[in-house]
């Protein structure tokens, strides 16, 4: 089936990528793998569909309600598609689903809101009978290029506000997860979008590098690792980027805190999705007082989560993407336990399914603490006084979210200014966005911020009129 998008046409690749169901494995289909001549084709038509497009705030703030709408309509199919294609739970895929409708709405309602500002020029001395306005203008070419974790919403965070902006986009999914990114572009080019706007290319590293290295392009969206972030924006150059990249994130409790509520929150923030999550926690600090009563509460909560086959409707936990991953977060385990780390639970694979973990007596140098796992392992550790754990969550080159929870709101309001994270939670764990958030990291996690409403801004270009009149 041809299911690359170029110049407004289905179209057939170079080469064919088998895709198995990522738990039973079985064959679901088989996705066109673009060749680096097709990548300049499509760039050469998104330039002319971005040129000749007519689109209007009013006609993006249409089609794109029409995609949210049609989203909820082909909502069981696209569980279907998401669960299989990465292996979530029913609970995962539809979250995703969910949230997607509200990320095409959300852009719908910013494709009416794109102003400028009135510059107030008569402030300067003597100045007089001259205005100045700003006009906000789409860029050109958006290029989205999205990871395996979330391959609905990232991807509509991508792409919607692009074309909320006037922008012409092109889609490059993970490869791990094309067949969603698809279905995604087919319901977009359903609500009204021509399909001159959208192009979709398959491929890996090499089709990502043959798209930065297109100086056309005028924009890179990129959510993926600090690794890819870098290279792209290492040949990027001047060019602008929204660089959403790697994470280790932590969750603090103080003792003062709900505690059955930290923990419901840290389970739900480290497990779901096996712990693909950027923000998932994975370095989980409380304190002394706390300890031992949370511990127990956790391990508990940790125990009773059901893992394993995605598709028994109870599962909460199930395979992480591929069983190279697994063992890889396995390895990591296993090398902090011959360090002194001990299994509090879980620590147990079967193929791509590692056992929801909980792991203590860790150590900031083990690879568990120091580097992204990626896993569902939740790595434990007492602190005294907060500022300890303060430090302790800055320590990585990483900044992307943090959780604190207390019912101390001036610990809160204090540790908030001290913690480096471009999102801070209070009482929630480190992952708990909602889509109309400002999204995105400092440090290595890099900058520009997802949510619609921030999105459409970095997509567009800012440009000063003044008139003397
Ligand atoms: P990845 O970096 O391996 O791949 C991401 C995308 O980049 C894929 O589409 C891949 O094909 C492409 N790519 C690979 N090499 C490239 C190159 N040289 N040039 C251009 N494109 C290239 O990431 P992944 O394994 O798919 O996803 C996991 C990572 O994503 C984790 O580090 C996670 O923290 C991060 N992530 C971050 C956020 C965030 O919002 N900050 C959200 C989700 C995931």
């Amino acid at each position: 089936m041809a299911q690359l998008l170029i110049a407004g046409r289905w179209t057939d690749g170079i080469s064919r990528q088998q895709m198995l169901h990522r738990f039973t494995g079985q064959a679901i289909d088989s996705i066109p793998v673009a060749g680096v001549a097709q990548v300049t084709e499509a760039v050469t038509s998104a330039q002319q569909a971005f040129e000749a497009s007519r689109l209007t705030p009013s006609d993006r703030h249409r089609i794109l309600g029409r995609a949210a709408s049609l989203v909820e309509e082909r909502r069981e199919d696209l569980i279907a598609l998401v669960s299989a294609e990465t292996g979530f739970p029913r609970v995962d895929a539809e979250n995703e689903v969910n949230r997607t409708v509200l990320t095409l709405q959300l852009s719908a309602e910013e494709a009416h809101r794109i102003v400028g500002e009135m510059v107030p020029l008569e402030a300067t001395p003597g100045l007089t009978d001259r205005i100045g306005f700003t006009v906000l203008v789409p860029l050109g070419i958006v290029c989205a290029i999205t990871p395996f974790n979330s391959p609905l919403n990232v991807v509509a965070h991508k792409v919607a506000p692009a074309i909320a902006a006037g922008n012409a986009v092109i889609l490059k999914p993970s490869e791990h997860v094309p067949l969603t990114a698809v279905a995604l572009c087919r319901l977009l080019i359903d609500a009204g979008l021509p399909a001159t706007m959208i192009s979709l290319v398959h491929g890996g590293a090499e089709i990502g590098r043959a798209l930065v290295a297109d100086p056309r392009i005028a924009f890179y969206a990129f959510t993926g690792s600090t690794r890819v972030g870098k290279e792209i924006q290492a040949g990027a150059g001047l060019r602008r980027t929204q660089l959403e990249l790697g994470s280790i994130a932590s969750t603090i409790v103080c003792a003062d805190a709900d505690l059955r509520a930290a923990v419901a929150k840290c389970v739900s923030a480290g497990f779901r999705k096996a712990g693909q999550v950027c923000t998932s926690v994975q370095r989980l600090y409380v304190q002394r007082e706390a300890a031992t009563q949370f511990t127990e509460l956790l391990v508990a909560a940790t125990r009773a989560l059901p893992f394993g086959d995605p598709s028994l409707p109870d599962t909460v936990v199930g395979p992480m993407i591929s069983v190279e991953h697994a063992k890889r977060a396995e390895s990591w385990i296993g090398e902090a336990c011959a360090a002194g780390a001990r299994v509090l639970c879980g620590g147990t694979r079967s193929g791509a399914v590692l056992a929801p973990t909980v792991l203590g007596d860790v150590r900031p140098d083990m690879k568990v603490m120091c580097e992204e796992i990626f896993a569902p392992v939740l790595c434990l550790s007492v602190f005294d006084g907060l500022q300890e754990a303060i430090d302790a969550a800055n320590s990585t080159p990483f900044g992307l979210a943090v959780g604190l929870f207390t019912s101390d709101l001036s610990v809160a309001l204090k540790a908030g200014r001290k913690l480096r994270f471009g999102g801070i939670h209070v009482n929630e764990a480190s992952s708990a966005r909602v889509d109309v958030m400002p999204f995105g990291g400092v440090k290595d996690s890099g900058f520009g911020r997802e949510g619609p409403r921030y999105a459409v801004r970095e997509m567009m270009e800012e440009r000063l009129l003044t008139i003397r009149y």
